[in-house]
């Protein structure tokens, strides 16, 4: 299990460092700013940037690529995207990856963009995952690129991982999402307790990060699509019966942007 180190970027961007403190390497996942992850490393000169890591191609992700390849030569894995300036190994579905004695795999999941990939740990006590902008605590992502049924597919893909997966995703959206959650289930009671947490590490502050999978599954109502409350909460905005799924999803993620 490598130590997660959040940094913050831009507005409400995070980057994940995976630091190895066996073999002092970090992994840095979708730097769209170099410079956070150069003032880490400056600070920690015994580590070493040796792989960067990306989920698509969004310049907020993307950005600081090539300024870090070119201040430490470190190897750079992404989508199997050629608009993505250094990627070293582009990746695809199902593609096994080593990373600091861990065990990764790669998933597509397309949506938010087409290009995006999540990577997942099957860790036997602490599995985790890197998300992107597909899945965040109590949302997900917009759709860009992608119709409402890839995303709704690629969420309820990352549904079946095992409960206690811990999810890091790459915005602090957390508090927003919420929000939006208790107005499609406000008698979610799973709803109201974990906006009160988030308000109150919001209001200090601080992040709201990672969630888990469970977690996710009472509170996330885009990964709630078959429940009666969610559907009917779609229902009514729509102003006509919607079916459970993909559907239900379509018409809570066009309310969610506009909310
Ligand atoms: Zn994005
Ligand atoms: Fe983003």
């Amino acid at each position: 299990m490598p130590t997660f180190i959040a940094l913050r970027a831009f507005q409400d961007n995070y980057i994940w460092l995976l630091l190895d403190e066996t073999n002092l390497q970090v992994a840095a996942v979708d730097p769209g700013d170099a410079k956070p992850v150069i003032t880490w490393l400056s600070r920690h000169p015994e580590y070493q940037l040796n792989t960067i890591l990306l989920t698509h191609h969004h310049r907020d992700h993307t950005g600081g690529v090539l300024t870090l390849k070119a201040a430490t030569g470190c190897k750079v894995w992404g989508p199997d995207n050629s608009a993505i300036q250094g990627i070293d190994r582009p990746l695809l579905d199902g593609y096994q990856l080593h990373l600091g004695g861990q065990q990764l795999e790669v998933l597509a999941v397309p949506g938010h963009t087409l290009d995006h990939i999540a990577y997942f740990c099957n860790h036997p006590t602490e599995p985790w995952l890197l998300s992107g902008d597909t899945l965040f605590a109590g949302g997900c992502g917009r759709l860009f690129e992608g119709s409402a049924e890839q995303m709704h597919a690629s969420l309820q893909r990352l549904a079946q991982l095992p409960d206690d997966t811990s999810i890091y995703c790459t915005h602090e959206y957390t508090l927003a999402n919420l929000r939006f959650a208790q107005a499609v289930e406000p008698d979610n009671a799973d709803i109201r307790v974990r906006l009160e947490v988030v308000e109150d590490l919001r209001s200090g502050g601080q992040i709201t990060l990672p969630t888990t999978l469970a977690l996710e599954k009472r509170t996330n109502p885009f990964l709630r699509c078959e429940h009666p409350a969610v559907v009917a909460a779609a229902s009514q905005q729509a102003g006509a019966p919607v079916t459970p799924g993909a559907e239900t999803f379509q018409v809570i993620r066009g309310w969610k942007d506009t909310f």
